[in-house]
């Protein structure tokens, strides 16, 4: 094993080019970013308000192909809303993976409803359509236009999916079944931005869709995330309840409900259209790094290279092989300055999910026990 992970470290400086240490995912900023945040500050408006958040807006819905787009401070809150304009109360089931970042859990917890975890697909790392509709005619029957856990009467409001690390998965499929269940359909695309599904941007299969735009995501914005829907009456709630739920109005101050102080600033957004320019340019150095990774991975015995899923065309943002010998591998890489990860703990295992309902979970468990995330950086 050491003696392949001397390759695999050799490879990764060559790629790369450098000696010293080699971050997991570093942001790019080589195109108007400076200009564009002088610019900002120049205008002063530089919080909530300003003309590069309404272009950002604009340039993602024309980036995605959707038809409004609200801009969130990050990618958790851009969720959460989601979940509120879907109608997921105190006291809901959400279905989603067990496989995905905590804050697809932790959205679903803020509404007060509480996860369910559904395996994933072993072809997409995304949630499986086959597991769902499983886990729905065990469990569940629609009553009143309301899907159900026939033990305990909880209400499944919605089902969160993730595309693992940029991948899409199977979302044409889910869509259909929880059409058939009254289900809400929500995307958590915080890492597939520039990924296709038979030639439709993820996020454009669900309800709503969220991105994120953190520090290492494909693009970034410092901070940053966005709902994506083409449901007029969403959007304008979406928008309502990440601007305090203020009524607009010259200069009263009236909030009809509880809203959230979530809206992108203009210094975010201003970094945002610059990288949004560059989307294109990092999508290509992005395939054409994977495509290397692949070809080189051929010659490795033992490691297996996950490739972009069929009918997919992913945005490769973060490349990942499935090991054996994970934990050798995680620590020759990090020792020789490669910066190598783990996939997330399933959040099933987490103390605070532990006790949410859950099927077998067995793609979900194969992964986080093989998975090893490498350099992915733009080069
Ligand atoms: C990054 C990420 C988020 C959260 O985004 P933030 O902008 O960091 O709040 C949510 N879900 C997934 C799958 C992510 O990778």
């Amino acid at each position: 094993m050491i003696q392949k992970c001397k390759k695999i470290v050799k490879f990764v400086r060559k790629t790369y080019k450098t000696d010293g240490f080699i971050p997991l995912h570093e942001p790019r900023f080589r195109g108007n970013e400076k200009k564009y945040l002088n610019e900002c500050i120049d205008s002063t408006f530089v919080s909530s308000v300003g003309k590069f958040v309404d272009m950002f807006e604009e340039k993602l819905c024309g980036v995605v192909g959707s038809k409004h787009c609200v801009a969130t401070i990050n990618g958790t809150s851009a969720l959460h809303v989601a979940l509120l304009t879907c109608g997921v109360k105190s006291g809901d089931g959400v279905i989603t993976q067990a496989l995905t970042f905590v804050a697809t859990a932790n959205a679903i917890n803020y509404c007060g409803a509480k996860p369910i975890f559904v395996d994933v697909s072993k072809k997409t790392m995304g949630l499986s359509p086959k597991a769902l509709k499983h886990f729905l005619e065990k469990n569940c029957e629609v009553k009143n236009s309301t899907c159900r856990v026939k033990k305990t009467n909880q209400p499944i409001r919605a089902c969160v999916v993730m595309h693992t690390f940029g991948h899409p998965c199977k979302v044409d499929k889910i869509a259909k079944i929880c059409k058939k269940w009254h289900i809400k359909l929500i995307e958590d695309g915080a890492e597939s931005l520039g990924s296709f599904y038979k030639n439709k941007h993820t996020c454009r299969f669900g309800d709503v869709g969220i991105f994120s735009f953190n520090g290492n995501k494909i693009i970034t914005g410092g901070n940053g995330g966005a709902i994506v829907t083409d449901d007029e009456d969403l959007a304008k709630k979406a928008k309502h309840l990440t601007t305090t739920a203020k009524v607009p109005h010259k200069w009263e101050y009236v909030h009809d409900e509880v809203g959230y102080n979530y809206r992108l600033s203009n210094l975010n957004a201003s970094l945002l259209v610059a990288q949004l320019e560059e989307l294109e340019s990092f999508l290509t150095s992005k395939r054409e790094l994977a495509k290397k990774y692949k070809e080189f991975f051929k010659t490795i015995d033992g490691v297996e290279f996950i490739d972009e899923p069929k009918n997919s065309k992913s945005n490769f943002w973060l490349n990942a092989i499935l090991v054996k010998n994970r934990d050798k591998v995680l620590e020759e890489l990090n020792k020789n300055n490669i910066m190598s990860r783990p996939v997330w703990k399933l959040l099933s295992k987490l103390e605070i999910y532990k006790d949410c309902q859950k099927d077998s979970l067995k793609n979900s468990k194969y992964f986080a026990k093989y998975v090893v995330n490498i350099p992915s950086s733009v080069v």
